[in-house]
């Protein structure tokens, strides 16, 4: 599976969740109209972390926080708590928070699963297969050698073999001190 292929497949899992009946607040295909209906701002708005949320990490500026569609276990996304589609929009002290943010949940995915390797970026628009394209998001994804081998044939059982509440359980277990 190539790269681009794979960050499209994160936009596909936000509109394939929502034509699922998910929960409307993890997957609204109308969440992108703003800040009142932006599933992004909704969950800045949720409070502390909590299993519940899927929230890990919550900052001055910034969140970390399962990804409800995860490409494989333990997969995260870095938002700045403010509604902002573009990296030009963040302040400094934002823009500082959601890289340290991103490292983070960096760390503690090293250390949680020990992936071989680990994908980072952002999807910045709809055409580059931004999901939720005014509410900047950093993707951290844990690979393994292989994985987008099977991840099509037998996503259920081998990619994802655990829940979101499992792996809120181990990286907030793995989460760096401070
Ligand atoms: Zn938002």
């Amino acid at each position: 599976m190539s790269l681009e292929h794979l960050w499209a497949g994160w936009r596909n899992a936000y509109v394939t969740g929502a034509a699922d009946g998910s929960p409307a607040d993890r997957a609204d295909p109308e969440a992108d109209r703003g800040p009142d209906r932006c599933v992004f701002c909704r969950i800045a708005a949720s409070g502390p972390p909590s299993a519940a949320t899927g929230v890990l990490w919550v900052g001055r500026t910034a969140l970390v926080v399962l990804n409800a569609y995860p490409y494989t276990s333990g997969h995260l996304m870095a938002i700045p708590l403010r509604h902002v589609g573009s990296l030009g929009d963040l302040s400094e002290e934002e823009a500082a928070e959601l890289w340290a943010a991103a490292r983070l949940g960096v760390a503690a995915q090293e250390a949680a699963y020990g992936p071989e390797g680990i994908n980072i970026g952002a999807n910045l628009g709809e055409a580059a297969g931004a999901g939720i394209p005014r509410h900047l998001h950093l993707h951290a994804v844990p690979r393994w050698k292989g994985d987008t081998n099977f991840m099509t044939a037998v996503a259920d059982t081998r990619v994802l073999p655990e829940t979101l509440g499992s792996s809120w359980e181990r990286l907030t277990a793995a989460w760096p001190p401070g």
